[in-house]
């Protein structure tokens, strides 16, 4: 690692500036936009395994992974082969291909829950129409979930939300009509009693518990002990369903996803992210008595112009092969390396820090107050954690710009690269 590197972002501002007058605030998803920690946006060129390079010849150490999806680093051989057969044979037809049944014997072989699965296009996507399938199967208008928990952009799920509303303090998101809001309830994370007592109150009329099985929207929190079971048991006792939000945990901390690593069974589970391995997709998939009341074999209604996109169901299915229990222990690995290091860094700097850390999900909080839910999340000190970011993307390393989002170790990082980032980190707090 080089304490002396100059970062330069002159054409890094200059595409901003561009991008400013035909996109609003000059992106296309608002964390991007660098915002909250006061910097321009860095325009990304390409990435290569763990590395990215951006437009000004700067390259980085990436724990951003696309925001996750690519677990198996940028560009992977494998999967950018896979992507180009499939494109020459055409990209879309919006008939059924083989495909699509591959990865969907894939996905239910894999994920103990799911029977039945169908493709969307985004995690929003999946939320939505998980939603609305636990609405119309059990009769039922409200649901519950969780302050600070990030489930996509749907009206239903606006509210107390985690993620970029987090990091840019929109709470409630104005445009959600408030007869919408109304049938929402949020309670803090890993807060049972919290949940009983809402069931006690309005248990008849909850379709739904939504949860992140490992919260990493608000940073990376995981579920305390008992706290999924718990939710299970309620859900049985008041006839409302479970849903997993594995979007971000799905495939990403462990061969059969938090459910598997917890070893609790929810009703539904939604995916995205890995499961597209750098393509746009979604999934929601579950019990087939609950998933056949999805049209067309049942009246829920739910369709997709581009759903089971053969470049996506290319490239996902390719991804989703690549991964190998294997895989999941070199990550825990590296995770591990990677949180001892920090640690040391804090202690040695004298500087307040928690690292919350499942599997390859790894978030160091400036703080040194337990993390457990959003409350304790905001905690951490945003200034810190600014100046922090700015001196890590000097030094080459790429994180998310934000403190409400982990980093992804993904199944190619190697020793060497996590050792350049616990330097870094040093340096990045040394600075403070
Ligand atoms: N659920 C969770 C848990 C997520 O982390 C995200 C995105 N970060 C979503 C849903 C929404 O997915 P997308 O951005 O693909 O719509």
């Amino acid at each position: 690692m080089d304490k002396n590197r100059k970062r330069s972002d002159e054409r890094s501002k200059a595409a901003f500036a561009k991008a400013k007058a035909v996109l609003p605030g000059g992106v296309n998803s608002p964390v991007r936009a660098f915002k909250s920690v006061g910097l321009t946006p860095v325009y990304m060129e390409r990435g290569e395994g763990f590395r990215i390079y951006d437009i000004d010849g700067n390259s980085y150490i990436d724990y951003v992974a696309s925001w996750g999806p690519l677990i198996m680093g940028h560009a992977h051989p494998e999967v950018i082969e896979a992507i180009k057969k499939t494109a020459e044979k055409g990209t879309s037809f919006g008939a059924p291909t083989e495909l699509e049944t591959l990865m969907a014997e894939l996905v239910c072989s894999r994920v103990p829950s799911i029977d039945v699965v169908r493709m969307v296009n985004s995690g929003t996507e999946a939320t939505m129409s998980a939603l609305r399938l636990a609405r119309g199967y059990t009769k039922r208008s409200k649901i519950l979930k969780f302050e600070g928990s990030y489930h996509g952009h749907a009206d239903s799920l606006l509210i107390k939300a985690g993620s970029g509303v987090a990091t840019l303090g929109l709470p409630d998101s104005p445009g959600v009509p408030e007869n919408v809001a109304s049938h929402t309830i949020t309670v803090p994370y890993n807060d049972l009693e919290s949940v009983k007592f809402a069931f006690e109150q309005f248990g008849e009329d909850i379709a739904c518990i939504i949860v992140e099985p490992v919260a990493g929207n608000m940073g990376v929190v995981p579920p305390l002990p008992g706290f999924l079971q718990g939710l299970r048991d309620v859900t049985a006792q008041y006839g409302s369903l479970l849903i997993f939000d594995e979007v971000m945990t799905g495939f990403r901390v462990n061969f059969h996803c938090a459910q598997g690593l917890y070893g609790i069974t929810p009703d539904l589970t939604c995916l995205g992210k890995v499961i597209g391995g750098g393509l746009p997709v979604g999934a929601y998939g579950g019990k087939r008595e609950i998933m056949d009341m999805i049209a067309p074999s049942g009246p829920i209604y739910q369709a997709g112009t581009l759903s089971g996109n053969p470049l996506a169901m290319a490239a996902g299915y390719t991804t989703l092969s690549l991964l190998k229990p294997e895989t999941y222990e070199h990550m825990e690995r590296m995770a591990t390396r990677l949180q001892l290091g920090f640690e040391a860094n804090a202690e040695k700097h004298g500087i307040a820090s928690t690292i919350n850390r499942v599997g390859s999900m790894v978030c160091p909080f400036f703080t040194d107050t337990h993390v457990i839910n959003y409350e304790t999340a905001k905690t951490s000190d945003l200034e810190r954690f600014k100046a922090y970011f700015g001196s890590m993307l000097d030094l080459g390393i790429s994180i998310a710009p934000s403190q409400f989002e982990g980093m992804f170790v993904s199944g190619i990082h190697d020793e060497a690269a996590i050792d350049a980032t616990i330097e870094a980190h040093d340096e990045a707090l040394r600075r403070l």
